[in-house]
């Protein structure tokens, strides 16, 4: 996180009904709307995307969705769907594939769905599916929803919510946008806000009908996270500032970097073709202790991640995303490799 951010984050806090909030909101929405490339309502949260996750099925779910599950973080929201009564379906992929646009096609042949739901960059295994062309395949579905999870990709890898077609977009501020942990954004097309006001016994807290009309006023709808929002609005210049563009491909350089440090060492377990700018899951067929290689690791200053749930011992995680750059990403190359001679 960037200093300033940080130092927004511990400013003094401001009342959340006062004007005060609502020019900050009214700075907030415009910068949000740029990062999903939307004209479409834009929703604050003050929790983490779970909580959003779990809004999706709620508002624009009835029965049935079909969810697209390529790991652990696309297996939540299918978990989400069933805690919350719906009747979800999986179609799986081994970890490190994509999904294709024809499979997603023949899936959705069945007719019966609601949504489909998809994890467009798979966090636990460092996969980016194809987006616009699995956007495409649904779009052909007249009253078919399209909900994305864009929360490791919004802010590194574009999202283009309008341009694909997207209904429900979120993103919690963690990851690519690089903001303290625990709130998130998200964006709703008109035609899913307008099924979501049908929709019976979606709740209070993560109502998108209500969710929309306080933005749209410039207000919270309870008492939010102010320091979350005064952070937000510094992060976001920092955003734009860097230009959307740029930033993408300072993500792409990172990843490309850490992908060929791995293809040398140990390999990548996402596809060619399908790997992730913010996040490279590395595989190890040399059965390094991960464990120990992540604590020699932060005894030198950097941290990186064990494989996420199945996939714990089996892989490890790099992540190169948000405010991360290209030389920070060459010392902690060069510190993995000292750890690894040593
Ligand atoms: C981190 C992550 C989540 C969960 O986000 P929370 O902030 O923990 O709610 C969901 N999906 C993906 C793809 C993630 O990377």
């Amino acid at each position: 996180m960037r200093p300033e951010v940080l130092e927004a984050f511990g400013s003094d806090v401001i009342s959340h009904r006062g004007p005060e909030m609502a020019a900050l909101i009214q700075e907030i929405l415009p910068g949000v709307r740029s990062l999903f490339e939307t004209r479409e309502a834009v929703l604050l949260s003050s929790s983490s995307a779970s909580g959003l996750m779990e809004g999706s099925i709620r508002n624009c779910v009835g029965r049935r969705c079909l969810h697209l599950v390529s790991g652990a973080f696309g297996e939540r929201w299918r978990q989400v769907a069933a805690d919350c009564g719906r009747e979800p379906e999986a179609l799986q992929v081994e970890p490190g594939d994509p999904f294709t646009p024809e499979a997603v096609e023949l899936a959705l042949s069945s007719g019966a769905y609601e949504a489909v739901c998809l994890t467009h960059n798979e966090t636990s295994t460092g996969v980016t599916h194809p987006l616009s062309a699995i956007a495409r395949v649904v779009r052909r579905h007249e009253n078919v929803l399209l909900m994305v999870d864009a929360v490791s990709s919004l802010g590194g890898i574009p999202v283009a919510m309008d341009a694909n077609g997207i209904d429900v977009c979120f993103a919690s501020v963690q990851k690519a946008m690089a903001l303290p942990p625990g709130y998130s954004v998200c964006a709703v097309s008109s035609r899913a806000l307008a099924k979501a006001r049908e929709m019976k016994g979606r709740g209070y807290y993560f109502d998108f009908a209500r969710l929309a009309e306080a933005s749209e006023k410039g207000q919270p709808l309870a008492t939010p996270s102010v320091s979350h929002l005064m952070a937000l609005r510094v992060q976001l210049r920092i955003m734009l500032q860097e230009g959307l563009e740029k930033r993408y491909a300072r993500h792409a350089a990172m990843a490309e970097r850490v992908r060929a440090w791995a293809r040398e060492r140990f390999g990548v377990l996402a596809k060619r073709g399908f790997e992730s700018n913010t996040v490279t899951c590395v595989t190890n067929p040399r059965g390094i202790r991960v464990g120990e290689f992540i604590q020699k690791l932060k005894g030198r200053g950097y941290q990186i991640s064990s494989g996420y749930g199945s996939l714990k011992e089996a892989t490890f995680r790099i992540g190169h995303m948000g405010e991360h750059t290209l030389e920070g990403i060459e010392g902690l190359l060069k510190t993995m490799d000292e750890v690894l001679e040593a």
